[in-house]
């Protein structure tokens, strides 16, 4: 299996390159060149299997020579072991045909958990074998970052450097990425919104000598190896509901194009999803191209479920790469458009295509609060705000042929200030974090400057 550039000038990569280089060198994003089918009975053969079993057979075909079977499923055991639900990836039941898929159950409560650990043991096992060491810099709006210390935090071959908008994450992210005390992973409190972050990391990946010489890998969504894992449960919550006899929906609360375009390789694989369904906060460029074919930036609204406040969408490049049938540079021009003109529109028979699999919705913080409260009163279950956002737009989505699920893509437990105020009640955190606000905090403001960033992490490697 080899990867290819959404801009058609990089070099071609094995699954083990593409996962440690992140960002290709032509600025594009690396996606596999085929994507491997499975047969209606590889589908079926799904039902009733572990998890982990699950996730070894429908990553396989992706990681070519990377892992020995054997070291694949170890890998595999080892990124889930510390999940707080035998099923890792559960569902439950909203109301006629709509269902949740409870993705929180990981160390950091959120759904990054699933990609995180499991890329966190694949560099640990890829890089050992290599003699190599390499420097991870993410940029977060919140749950990636905590997700990524809480996995390579005390590994070995790894310095990890999160960067998060200074004063918008939450209280518990912030205190998830600033309270471990393993020596090689630092937080860094970026004076800036999440673009900023994104656009430094985007930044440090074309300053090459950089790169080089601190030998940058990256952990954001943009990491093939990251959508991978995500591919995973959208087939095992299929299975359980019926597929492949029987098709499903999803919805997924999105910002940066990621766990939904997970979403779209499970079609692509042969996983019946009739819809995919986009939704969005406030932070709408999604939802608004979709709905017009114009994708363009505004400035970021902060909101109350702050991990899609997002206006640059980093994923929906790979989604752009095979509606304009693959060709790189058609989306290399687009991509130079967007940063030159804040801005692109697609052509009509793009736009036909993307509406062909995609559906999308929005909603703004009064109906994701009301959500929060609805479901509450109607389920006794307590959504976090985005997955209320998720919840609210499935339900203008709803068919009663076909299944709905809903990803749930954190505990509410992480945004416990709109919760309360959604529904007058202060969702506790799990047992196995209670301590969480009595840990000490290592916080390190930095400017929202490349010079100085590099400065600050060259500083911290090499100290
Ligand atoms: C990251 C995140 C999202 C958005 O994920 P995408 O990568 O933008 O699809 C949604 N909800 C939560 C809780 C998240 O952490």
């Amino acid at each position: 299996m080899r990867y290819v550039s959404t801009r058609g000038n990089a070099p071609v990569l094995s699954f083990e390159e593409a996962m440690l280089t992140g960002l290709a060198r032509d600025g594009g994003l690396y996606v596999p060149e085929t994507i491997p089918a499975f047969t209606p009975e590889e589908i079926a053969a799904l039902a009733g299997l572990s998890y982990e079993e699950a996730a070894f057979r429908v990553m396989r075909p992706f990681t070519g020579d990377a892992f020995t079977d054997e070291e694949f499923r170890g890998i595999i055991a080892r990124a889930y072991d510390g999940f707080g639900h035998a099923a890792r990836a559960p569902l439950v039941q909203l109301g006629p045909n709509h269902f949740l898929c409870e993705l929180f159950h990981g160390p950091t409560l959120a759904f990054k958990d699933f990609a995180m650990q499991l890329i966190g043991q694949m560099f640990e096992t890829a890089l050992k074998r290599r003699g190599d060491r390499v420097t991870i810099v993410g940029a977060t709006s919140g749950d990636t970052g905590s997700a990524a210390i809480e996995a390579f935090g005390g590994l070995d071959a790894v310095d990890v450097f999160i960067m998060y908008p200074h004063g918008r994450v939450s209280e518990v992210q912030r205190r998830q990425m600033t309270t471990p005390a393993a020596a090689n992973v630092h937080a860094l409190a970026i004076e800036g919104d999440f673009d900023d972050c994104q656009a430094r990391l985007k930044d440090m990946f074309n300053h090459f000598e950089f790169r080089d010489r601190v030998r940058l890998a990256g952990v954001n969504s943009i990491n093939w190896a990251r959508v991978l894992a995500q591919v995973v449960y959208y087939f095992t919550s299929a299975v359980a509901l019926g597929a492949p006899a029987r098709k499903v929906s999803f919805t997924v609360p999105t910002g940066n194009f990621g766990d939904i375009f997970a979403g779209y390789i499970a079609k692509r694989m042969g996983l019946p999803i009739d819809r995919l369904v986009i939704a969005t906060n406030q932070n709408d460029i999604l939802h608004r191209t979709i709905a017009t074919g114009a994708h363009r930036k505004t400035g970021v609204t902060p909101s109350i479920s702050p991990s899609m406040d997002i206006q640059v969408s980093s994923n929906f490049e790979r989604a752009l790469f095979d509606a304009y049938d693959r060709d790189g540079a058609a989306v290399a021009r687009l991509m130079e458009e967007l940063a030159s003109e804040g801005g692109f529109e697609v052509s009509q028979g793009v736009l036909a295509r993307l509406r062909d699999i995609f559906a999308s919705g929005r909603a703004d913080e009064e109906e994701t609060a009301a959500q929060i409260a609805a479901t509450y009163a109607a389920t006794g279950e307590v959504l976090c705000p985005h997955s209320a956002v998720g919840v609210k737009v499935a339900g203008e989505h709803l068919d009663p042929a076909v299944p709905m699920i809903t990803l749930a893509t954190a505990h509410p437990a992480k945004f416990p200030d709109a919760v309360e105020a959604a529904i007058g009640m202060r969702p506790p955190l799990p047992k196995r974090m209670a301590d969480l606000y009595d840990r000490s905090e290592r916080v390190l403001p930095v400017a929202n400057d490349l010079a100085v960033l590099e400065e600050t992490i060259e500083g911290l490697i090499f100290a």
